[in-house]
């Protein structure tokens, strides 16, 4: 008896999420990122969670099946930052917030941000560094307790001692005990293995190095190598052994070098990339991820007294105004480029506005969002699941009223948002 209420149960079960819901989105304007083409009054057929099917036209209304209606928008599929942190936003009490604050509070302020990025139309992000709530706050997405985009996290940037991402620097001596790999800080080949096997553990999808010094750190230096080119390649093949891929922070050239050389998949920032080093990331096929809205931002809130402590104010107003001008350069040389912001440094939920700056630099408008969509997933190794208005792919998609085409601000008040099927912004 007892087996046989299983039983029906299961069948019931079965039943229950075997009823399909499908949806009619009717597009006026329609870029599936497939080609750089935009269609005219197109039909996306959402089943579940998935594309089904993209046809010409407006499908007429049928029982059981909703229909949104897109045909004053331009239709696209869901936005990805390559570069944020999650967990933080700047403000004048950043480095007093490391003492006062748990997991819970990072935790619970981390939901927000996230929330936020969502609805300014980024469906998927690549978090690059923070405690590790990062990890948590994925799988609480994921499980469909909060609201936010899909997160690929790098958990704990890996630096070397003093470097960029080292935890204790500025800190009092007695509080700084001796961070190793299992925080991220390494210093030889064997370390560089433990410190991503311990991410691995502690559940990352890809790997963060800081190889070289960095604006917002208590630190002097802002530009120097801060990695042995042995230490990469052990980071890089360690990373490789577990599927993830890696990610370089890089200000000056030698720290950039040694990244490129060693293998890193994507070089962050760049500011300092001179022409060899873009012959070379081409050679290579290592993405640039510029994060102009980063070097903005810093740039002019060094000018706020108090906004960041004094150490760091000189290397925001040096390197901040470089990466536009690095940017147009790499471009122009053809470098492969995808869409990073290092929000977090910025405030969340203004993910759109690199989309402008990338444009003033000399990219064409729909490459932005090429390198937003298409050259994102490549970089995360998920073309197969998101990137394009495709069948079979998740139905991450959004719509902005107009033509971002014509006015790449618009890009900046995404309007309608749909992640996995589901409607989050209307
Ligand atoms: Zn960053």
């Amino acid at each position: 008896m007892k087996n046989l209420i299983i039983l029906l149960i299961t069948i019931g079960i079965s039943i229950i999420s075997n009823a399909q819901s499908t949806t009619y989105l009717h597009c006026g304007n329609l870029l599936d990122m497939t080609t750089n083409t935009p269609h005219s009054e197109m039909t996306i057929i959402v089943v579940d969670d998935k594309i089904s099917e993209v046809q010409k036209g407006y499908l007429p209304p049928m029982d059981n099946i909703d229909i949104i209606d897109l045909k004053d928008y331009t239709v696209m599929p869901g936005l990805m930052d390559m570069h944020v942190h999650i967990e933080f936003e700047s403000s004048p009490k950043t480095y007093e917030e490391k003492f006062r604050y748990n997991d819970a509070d990072i935790a619970f302020r981390a939901a927000k941000y996230a929330e936020k990025t969502l609805m300014a139309g980024f469906t998927t992000i690549r978090d690059l560094g923070g405690s590790g709530v990062n990890v948590s706050l994925r799988n609480a997405i994921n499980l469909g307790y909060i609201d936010g985009p899909r997160i690929y996290t790098a958990e704990k940037s890996l630096a070397t001692t003093g470097g960029h991402a080292d935890p204790t620097n500025g800190v009092r001596d007695d509080l700084k005990g001796n961070p190793g790999p299992k925080e991220g800080v390494i210093n030889s080949v064997e370390d560089a293995y433990k410190a991503v096997r311990q991410r691995y553990k502690n559940g990352a999808d890809c790997i963060k190095i800081t190889a070289t010094g960095g604006v917002l750190s208590v630190a002097k230096d802002g530009s120097g190598p801060q990695f042995t080119l042995e230490e990469v390649q052990a980071v890089v093949k360690a990373a490789k052994d577990y599927g993830m891929t890696t990610a370089a922070h890089a200000h000056g050239i030698e720290g950039m070098r040694r990244a490129i050389e060693g293998g890193i998949t994507s070089i962050e920032h760049g500011t300092m990339m001179n022409e060899e080093l873009m012959e070379l990331m081409k050679e290579k096929g290592t993405y640039y991820v510029p994060t102009i809205t980063a070097g903005k931002f810093v740039a002019e809130k060094a000018k706020v007294p108090g906004f960041y402590p004094s150490i760091i104010v000189p290397k925001a107003l040096a390197i901040g105004p470089m990466i536009q001008n690095t940017f147009a350069k790499a471009y122009k040389k053809g470098v492969k480029i995808a869409y990073g912001t290092d929000t977090g440094v910025s405030y969340h939920g203004d993910n759109g506005k690199e989309f402008f700056y990338m444009v003033e630099a000399g990219m064409p408008e729909i490459e932005t969002i090429y390198s937003a969509t298409v050259a994102a997933a490549d970089l995360l190794n998920i073309s197969d699941q998101v990137g394009t208005i495709e069948k079979g792919k998740y139905a991450d998609i959004v719509a902005v009223k107009g033509n971002p085409l014509k006015n790449i601000k618009l890009m900046e008040t995404v309007d309608f948002v749909m992640k996995g099927g589901v409607v989050y912004k209307k």
